[in-house]
């Protein structure tokens, strides 16, 4: 459990994830034109989709999930640039081609540093995201001790707690029967931001100006493992999406930890796609007392936080409205909404 006092401190403002309120910024200076990014649109309708329980598959399970957590943390620190980085990242690779998914890496460069996003690729029809960052922060600088300051986390909640929640979904998802096209990505570069100059979500900037299609829904789960679970709306985060999966969760049962009100604005991998005009939504929870320190260790992590996550997230796919409804409602919606 954490102190109240932790809890309180962190309520004050606006925060970010991994800090610098709102500083994402593009790689190469202003956000990309949806003219050169997207050669389709194909926006989502904004529909509630039941949740009548008849998954068939494996159901997502937190102790698989928490295994990816250690696995990752076992190789140590894993910043953009390490060799620890690159084995997780390969690692990543290896698993979802296990599990049948089409993967493909983007590498990129950055200030010298040599970094890696992971697509991993299943399903036909509009493409839904769901991201994560691999990477963790090289400085420890949220550590009231200043000798402890300069070393570097294992990131068992940041960073490996998203990744854990992607790795299990893809040992679960049925993706036919979402009707999309899904794509599990793994981002480089997230955690550097506010050090040496380096920006937050240099990965995911470079993968939205990358990007040729135009997604339904991008979701980017961070920090969602603590024990203490409670993952509040995001402030920069698509309403209407946020509503939806939260409704989910609801309805899973999870109302206590996955809770449908404002609680922050944090800047995180989501803020990319949302400057790019693409519906997406971060879920974070931000009350984690060890954030930024060398604590973030998996003893504060837990199967049943990982679970409560995977699970929304794969009943919410599972119960997407296929796109035929979504176009005749989308029609419904112009008619309706027609001058006369
Ligand atoms: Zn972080």
């Amino acid at each position: 459990m954490k102190p109240q006092h932790a809890k309180h401190r962190r309520l004050a403002g606006i925060l970010a994830c991994c800090a610098a309120l709102a500083t994402a910024v593009y790689v190469n200076g202003a956000a990309p034109s949806s003219a050169t990014v997207f050669e389709n649109s194909t926006r989502r309708a904004s529909i509630t989709p039941p949740v009548p329980d008849r998954v068939t598959g494996p159901a997502f399970n937190g102790d698989h999930a928490y295994a990816h957590v250690v696995n990752q943390v076992a190789l140590g620190p894993r910043p953009v640039g390490s060799d620890a980085a690159w084995q997780a990242g390969n690692q990543i690779v290896e698993h979802l081609r296990q599990e049948g998914w089409r993967v493909e890496t983007q590498e990129f460069i950055y200030r010298g540093i040599k970094g890696r996003n992971i697509i991993a690729r299943s399903g036909e029809g509009p493409v839904v995201v769901l991201g994560a960052h691999y990477d963790t922060r090289p400085i420890a600088d949220r550590e009231f001790s200043p000798d402890k300051q300069a070393v570097p986390i294992v990131g068992a909640n940041d960073g490996a707690s998203g990744v854990a929640v992607l790795l299990e979904i893809a040992r679960v998802l049925d993706v036919a029967r979402s009707g999309r096209q899904v794509w599990l990505v793994f981002f480089d570069a997230e955690d550097r931001g506010g050090i040496d100059g380096w920006p937050y979500s240099v990965g995911a900037s470079i993968m939205v100006e990358r990007l040729r299609i135009d997604p339904e829904a991008v979701v980017i789960v961070d920090m969602v493992g603590d024990a203490d679970q409670r993952i509040y709306f995001e402030e920069h985060s698509d309403r209407a999406l946020s509503e939806e999966i939260w409704r989910t969760a609801d309805r899973l049962g999870y109302a206590d930890n996955i809770i449908p009100r404002v609680q922050h604005a944090v800047a995180d991998d989501h803020l990319p796609f949302i400057r790019a005009g693409i519906p997406a939504i971060g879920m974070i929870d931000f009350d984690y007392r060890y954030w930024h320190t060398t604590e973030d260790t998996p003893d504060k992590v837990s199967p049943a936080s990982l679970e409560r996550v995977g699970r929304t997230l794969t009943t919410w796919l599972h119960n997407l409205p296929d796109t035929n409804e979504m176009h005749e409602l989308a029609t419904r919606t112009e008619a309706t909404a027609a001058p006369r």
